[in-house]
C-alpha cells in the first residue's frame, strides 16, 4: 500500500433501503478508513433519476447513524471535495467525456434507440443472443467512426441526439488487481462499447463514478462483487483519462443460510429476520419493511455479526466492540467465497451483547417496553429484575416473560399442575411458605438454604417441591433462578401467592 492518506466511499444509489449486504460494505469501508487513519465518505449516486427514491438518502445515513459508523466526509457531512451528491455535480462530467473523444478513446453514436431494438431482434434471430457494441459491430452503426466527419458535425450542430461511448481497442486483456481476488484478468473482446454520456447529456454510472473517485482522491474502491465486472473498464478509464487507479476490493456477496444465492428480502420474510438496517417505510404502498433496529438488535450486535459476514480476524474471538474491529480489520482477511448468512448466529450475537449491558441500562431499556404495556415498576425491583432475566434473554423484548415478577400470575402451567401437583401439595407448600419466612435477610442464598434444609428434615425431593413452588409464585413451569425470584418478589407478596394459587389450583 502506497504512504497517501486512504480515502474511501461509500457510494449508495438512492434507489429504496439498504440491505445488510449494502451495510456490510459501509462497515467495512468504514473499518478500513478507521484502521488506516484514513477518511470515510459518503456520496449518493443518483445519476439514474429513474430510479430515485424520495427519502432513500436520509435513511441511508440514520441507517449509519445508529450504528455508529458514520463517515466524517461527505452527503450530509460536509467537506472540500464536494458536491457530494451526483445529481448536484452534473456539469463536472462532461469535459472528461469530451477529453476521451479527442484523445481517440470515445466517440459520438447518433444510433436511435429504435434502431438499437431492431439490431438486437435481428441478432437474437440469427442466433446471437447477446448482441454488443464493440469493436466489430461498431463499424456499421451510426456513429463519428463510421460517418463523414462534416455529417457528424452538422448532426452535432443540428442538436440531434447522441451518447457519447468508450472505445474500446480491439483485443486487449485488460488486468485488474483485485485486493481480495488476485488478478483479474479480461480481454476487450468480452466487453462493450459502454454509453458514458446519454443523449440527455448525463453522464452514466460509470462515467460519473470514476471521476468523482478520482477528484475526491479516493484511494481504495471496497464495494460488492456485483461491480468487478465493471472494474477493467473503470481501469480502462483511468488510463485514458491519464488518472491513476485507487485499488481495488471486491466483497462477495452475502449469502442465503442454505448458501444457495444472494440473500434476499424473501429470505427475511420467510426466516422470520430483518434484511433491513432499521424499518423501512415503502413509498407507495406504505407496507414497512422490517429493520434490525427494530426488531430490538442493539447496534454493537449488528457491526459485529456483519463483520464476520466475509472476514475473521484469524483467532477465535468472535465478540468485538467497534474499537477492536478498527483494530484488527484489515482486506488481507477478508474471504473470496460468498458469507452464509445464519439468523441463529444473529440472535446469539444479540444475546451475548445483551449479557454485556449493564443491569441499568438495560432496566433503562425495559422500563421502555413495560410503559408502553402501561406497566410502572420502581427503579430498584426492576435492575434486579433484569439481572436475573437477562440470562435467558435474547431481546429486552423477551424479558417480558419475567412479568409475573411484578404482576400476579394469571395462569398456571396445566403440565406442571398435572404432573407435579398431588394431594398433599398445598399442605408442604404452606408449611415451605412459612418457614421462608423466617429467611432473615430476605436474600436468595439465604432463602436457598432455608429451602434446602426443609427438603432434608422432611425427606422430600427437589423435583417434588420445586415446581409447585414456582407454579405458585410464577405460574410458569421453567424459569430462571426460584430464590432469587423470591427475594424479589418480597415476603407479603409470596405468602399472597401461595394462598391464592393454592386456591386457584385446587379449585381447578
Ligand atoms: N452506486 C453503486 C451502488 O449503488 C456503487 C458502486 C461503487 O461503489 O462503485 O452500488
Amino acid at each position: 500500500m502506497s504512504n497517501k492518506k486512504v480515502r474511501v466511499r461509500f457510494a449508495p444509489s438512492p434507489t429504496g433501503p439498504l440491505h445488510i449486504g449494502g451495510v456490510r460494505t459501509a462497515l467495512y469501508n468504514y473499518l478500513f478508513a478507521k484502521h488506516h487513519g484514513g477518511d470515510f465518505l459518503l456520496r449518493i449516486e443518483d445519476t439514474d433519476q429513474k430510479r430515485f427514491v424520495e427519502g432513500a438518502e436520509e435513511y441511508i445515513i440514520e441507517s449509519l447513524k445508529w450504528l455508529g459508523i458514520e463517515p466524517n466526509e461527505g452527503q450530509g457531512y460536509g467537506g472540500n471535495k464536494g458536491p457530494y451528491k451526483q445529481s448536484e455535480r452534473m456539469g463536472m462530467y462532461r469535459q472528461y467525456a469530451d477529453q476521451l473523444i479527442e484523445s481517440g478513446h470515445g466517440y459520438y453514436a447518433f444510433d436511435t434507440s429504435e434502431e438499437l431494438v431492431d439490431i438486437r431482434e435481428k441478432a437474437n434471430k440469427a442466433g446471437v443472443s447477446s448482441w454488443k457494441y464493440n469493436h466489430i459491430t461498431r463499424n456499421s452503426m451510426k456513429n463519428s467512426l463510421t460517418l463523414p466527419k462534416d455529417e457528424v458535425e452538422k448532426r452535432l450542430q443540428n442538436g440531434d441526439p447522441y451518447v457519447i461511448r468508450i472505445k474500446l481497442p480491439r483485443e486487449e486483456d485488460v488486468r485488474v488487481n483485485d485486493t481480495i481476488r488476485g488478478w483479474v484478468v479480461v480481454n476487450t473482446k468480452q466487453m462493450d462499447d459502454k454509453v458514458l454520456v446519454k443523449n440527455d447529456g448525463l453522464p452514466t454510472y460509470h462515467l460519473a463514478n470514476i471521476v468523482d473517485d478520482h477528484l475526491m482522491g479516493i484511494t481504495h474502491v471496497i464495494r460488492g462483487e456485483e461491480w468487478l465486472p465493471s472494474a477493467p473498464l473503470h481501469v480502462l478509464l483511468y488510463r485514458y483519462l491519464g488518472w491513476e487507479a485507487p485499488e481495488f476490493a471486491h466483497l462477495s456477496l452475502i449469502l442465503k443460510p442454505t448458501g444457495k444465492g444472494k440473500l434476499s428480502k424473501r429470505d427475511g420474510d420467510k426466516g422470520g429476520f430483518p434484511v433491513f438496517p432499521i424499518n423501512y417505510t415503502v413509498p407507495d404502498s406504505g407496507d414497512i419493511l422490517a429493520g434490525y433496529r427494530e426488531a430490538g438488535y442493539f447496534p454493537e450486535a449488528v457491526v459485529n455479526l456483519l463483520a464476520f459476514l466475509g472476514w475473521n480476524p484469524g483467532t477465535t474471538q468472535e465478540i468485538f466492540s467497534l474499537g477492536e474491529l478498527i483494530n484488527s480489520f484489515d482486506l488481507d482477511r477478508v474471504g473470496k467465497s460468498g458469507a452464509k448468512f445464519d439468523p441463529d448466529k444473529a440472535k446469539w450475537y444479540n444475546q451475548q451483547y445483551l449479557r454485556m449491558k449493564s443491569n441499568d441500562f438495560l432496566a433503562d431499556q425495559f422500563a421502555e417496553v413495560l410503559r408502553t404495556k402501561g406497566i410502572d415498576v420502581d427503579r430498584s425491583t426492576l435492575v434486579k429484575s433484569v439481572g436475573l432475566l437477562k440470562e435467558r434473554a435474547v431481546f429486552v423484548e423477551d424479558m417480558m416473560e419475567g412479568l409475573y415478577l411484578f404482576e400476579k400470575p394469571t395462569s398456571y402451567d396445566e403440565k406442571t399442575v398435572k404432573k407435579k401437583w398431588k394431594d398433599q401439595t398445598p399442605g408442604i407448600m404452606k408449611d415451605l411458605g412459612d418457614k421462608i419466612m423466617d429467611s432473615e435477610p430476605f436474600v436468595a442464598s439465604n432463602i436457598e438454604l432455608i429451602f434446602k434444609s426443609y427438603l432434608t428434615d422432611n425427606e422430600l425431593g427437589m423435583g417434588a417441591v420445586m415446581p409447585n413452588l414456582r407454579l405458585l409464585l410464577t405460574g410458569k413451569g421453567m424459569g430462571p433462578s426460584l430464590f432469587e425470584i423470591i427475594e424479589i418478589l418480597g415476603k407479603k407478596e409470596m405468602t399472597t401467592r401461595i394462598e391464592e394459587g393454592i386456591k386457584r389450583i385446587t379449585n381447578g
